[in-house]
């Protein structure tokens, strides 16, 4: 302040002075102007790098939740595979087929469990080829369903042998609902449904439905597939070790039991009779002269009699329980477990007679056999397996001697 009052003083004494206090503020405003004009290429700048920082965030922002998504599916993934790896591992400890598709449709039900769904396993019959329910299970529990063999919905999948993803029942096209079994009440809005697969081979379907539309994704149909591409084989593997089993315990000509299963089974029968104090009773049947019959029509014909005889005996004896099995050759063998001997002799009398009153037409020809009959039984007869089967024999020894086309009792 001082000099510049000083310089005032100085000036009015000097008007030259003011000159040069014009030029020195011209210069202080052109420099003020030179420095406003960089303080705001400074802000602009500023604000140029502001807006790509928040661009780069932004963009950082987007790519982290990408990354959290991946995250999460990756999460979402893995425990679907180790569910996957449990459900292979839990297929592969089960050989039977009952124990096969229970274990499937349990592990299913339970990988599906967060949504209220139905799980329904169907199978091609192996002689039928008829669709029908192997297994079906809603929660924890096994349901019996009215639809047993298939719905609308099945049909399609059957029919085009690929995935279906149904996500409102009532608004898709495809399906009339009208059509839909009336019995079944279960109300059915939206469903997944795959094809089993294996090679050229259709074994059935695999389906979760439940009574809430848009229960299924795109994503869950995916999943149900690599479910079923994974189970197929193990169903066949159940397949071919039931088929096997049968194979070890049936007889190829007439379906019935080996000799080898009867006698594990009457040895079993005598043991709960023993401790249940009841009468058990055993059939050893034999055709008369079938040689003969087989000499005359041929081993072919000897064989279609047989099956027929086979049929009637299963038919015959057929309540719960009771077991038939080829003994070997044109020898058959009856199981009546809790039946008293006079009973069953008069229950190898109705099968003689039916077995005499049966015409087997060969060759347009009316042909006849006959049976003969021996029964034995427990306790009476024998305490053991081969003491029974043994007074059988006898006695249908005694048939073939007095006369054939016979019973006789021990
Ligand atoms: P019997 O009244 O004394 O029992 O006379 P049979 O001729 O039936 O008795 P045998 O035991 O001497 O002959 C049984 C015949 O059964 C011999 C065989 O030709 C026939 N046979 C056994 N197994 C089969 C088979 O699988 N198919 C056919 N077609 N015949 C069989
Ligand atoms: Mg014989
Ligand atoms: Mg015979």
């Amino acid at each position: 302040m001082v000099p510049l009052a000083g310089f005032f003083v100085y000036a009015t004494k000097n008007p030259g002075a003011y000159v040069f206090l014009a030029v020195a503020l011209a210069a202080d405003i052109l420099l003020l102007m030179a420095f406003h004009r960089r303080y705001l290429k400074k802000q602009s700048q500023i604000s140029l790098l502001k807006e790509e920082y928040f661009e780069k965030a932004n963009l950082l922002k987007v790519e982290l939740q990408h990354e959290w998504e991946t995250i999460a599916s990756l999460r979402l993934k893995i425990i679907n595979y180790s569910q996957l790896k449990d459900l292979t591992e839990k297929l592969s400890l089960s050989l039977s087929m009952e124990d096969t598709s229970s274990t499937l449709s349990n592990e299913v039900s339970k990988l599906f469990g967060h949504k209220d769904v139905t799980v329904i396993l169907y199978l091609f019959h192996s002689t039928t080829g008829e669709l029908g329910i192997s297994s079906s299970q809603k929660g924890q529990m096994q349901v019996n369903l009215k639809a047993k063999k298939g719905d609308i919905f099945d049909a399609f999948v059957v029919k085009t042998l690929h995935p279906l993803l149904v996500e409102d029942a009532q608004t898709d096209f495809r399906f009339d609902l009208d059509k839909l079994d009336a019995e079944d009440k279960r109300t059915i809005r939206s469903l997944i449904s795959t094809p089993l697969i294996v090679g050229e081979k259709t074994l059935g379907i695999l389906r979760v439905d439940s009574a809430v539309p848009g229960q299924f994704a795109t994503d869950d149909l995916r999943f149900l597939r690599t479910i079923a591409d994974l189970t197929s084989v193990a169903i066949e593997n159940a397949q071919l070790y039931e088929r096997l089993e049968t194979m070890a315990i049936k007889d190829g000509l007439t379906g019935l039991y080996l000799r080898r299963h009867m006698l594990d089974r009457l040895q079993e029968e005598i043991s709960r009779e023993m401790r249940r104090k009841r009468e058990l009773s055993f059939l050893m049947l034999d055709l008369d002269r079938f040689k003969q019959y087989n000499d005359s029509f041929g081993h072919m014909a000897g064989d279609i009699v047989l099956k027929a005889i086979a049929k009637i005996l299963e038919g015959h004896f057929s309540n719960p329980g009771e077991i038939v099995c080829r003994y070997g050759g044109e020898e058959f063998c009856a199981l009546l477990p809790d039946c008293p001997k006079t009973k069953a002799v008069q229950l190898a009398n109705e099968f003689r007679k039916m077995v005499e009153g049966r015409e087997i037409i060969l060759r347009r020809q009316k042909t006849h056999v006959t049976v003969s009959v021996g029964v034995a039984a427990f306790p009476k007869d024998g305490h053991s397996r081969d003491e029974l089967i043994f007074k059988a024999d006898e006695a249908l020894y005694r048939a073939k001697e007095t006369g054939r086309n016979k019973v006789c009792a021990a």
